[in-house]
């Protein structure tokens, strides 16, 4: 159990993220919550957290695109908590939109937060994890870190840059006793995935069912979503003893979508 750990998971607010967070908990962790939203469901997820699994668990209402904040983030576990042993880089957000009437500001924010915002929170934790001697860093990249799909440029050149980041601190931390690795979902059901049916029904002209049935679950060779729970239970794995040679990898999850 990770009873003594203390881990960090960045848009947690709402689907991955959330059910990593409480999947950390409910293996004792002490918890920083972080991500956008309303101020009462934020502090409803929290208070879920301290009560459900009885440990700790505090917000940091960290910008994923500000490097400041995102510092700050990071120094509210440690001074809270006494270290960042996890560190999860989850927040994340999508937009599609043909390459040539690509919003020059959505791209920049794409780069920023799924992005540019894993350099800067790992940049602060890594120094007490050497310390330590032991750190997990799990990144939620996506099967769109390895292959691409059209319309979404920004978002696909984030997440191939997740893992070059993912495997360059691999090597970097190898002997130091962390992990850095990416997990690679498919298809998950979740806000983010529900928000880009409208954008997508508008750029490829589909209905709402094509875009699920022809579109997403095309893509997935099991015809199934994958599950916020089951991409949570492959982060705890990876943050279990019994990972601890696994580093540098990006595993998909991703229902047999990157095995065509
Ligand atoms: P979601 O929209 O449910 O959650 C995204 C989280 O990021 C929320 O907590 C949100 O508040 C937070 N966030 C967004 N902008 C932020 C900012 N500027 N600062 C701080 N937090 C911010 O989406 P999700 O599907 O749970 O996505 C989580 C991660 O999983 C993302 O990195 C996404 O790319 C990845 N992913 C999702 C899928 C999928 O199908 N849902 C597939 C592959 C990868």
């Amino acid at each position: 159990n990770l009873k003594s750990k203390t881990a960090v998971v960045t848009g947690s607010t709402s689907g991955i993220g959330l059910a990593i967070a409480r999947a950390f908990a409910k293996e004792g962790a002490s918890i920083v919550i972080n991500g956008l939203g309303a101020p009462d469901e934020i502090e409803k997820a929290r208070a879920g957290i301290e009560s459900e699994f009885g440990v700790k668990a505090v917000y940091s209402p960290a910008d994923m695109t500000k490097p400041d904040q995102i510092e700050e983030m990071v120094r509210l576990g440690e001074t809270t908590f006494g270290s960042v042993d996890i560190l999860v880089n989850n927040a994340g957000i999508q937009f599609v939109s043909p390459i040539e009437d690509f919003p020059v500001e959505k791209w920049d924010q794409i780069i920023a937060i799924n992005l540019n915002s894993a350099f800067h929170s790992i940049r602060a934790a890594v120094p007490g994890m050497k310390a330590r001697k032991w750190g997990r860093i799990i990144n939620t990249a996506s099967a769109h870190s390895l292959v691409a799909s059209p319309y979404k440029a920004a978002y696909v050149a984030a997440k191939h840059g997740i893992t070059g980041l993912t495997k360059t601190v691999a090597l970097e931390l190898a002997t130091h006793g962390i992990t850095v690795n990416c997990i690679s979902p498919g298809y998950v059901w979740t806000p983010l995935v529900e928000k880009q049916i409208p954008d997508t029904m508008k750029a490829r002209g589909l209905t709402k069912e094509q875009v699920i049935n022809d579109v997403m679950l095309e893509a997935q060779p099991t015809k199934q979503f994958v599950t916020v729970d089951q991409v949570a239970a492959l982060a705890v794995f990876l943050s279990s003893d019994a990972a601890s040679q696994i580093t540098g990898a990006n595993l998909s999850m991703d229902g047999g979508w990157t095995a065509k």
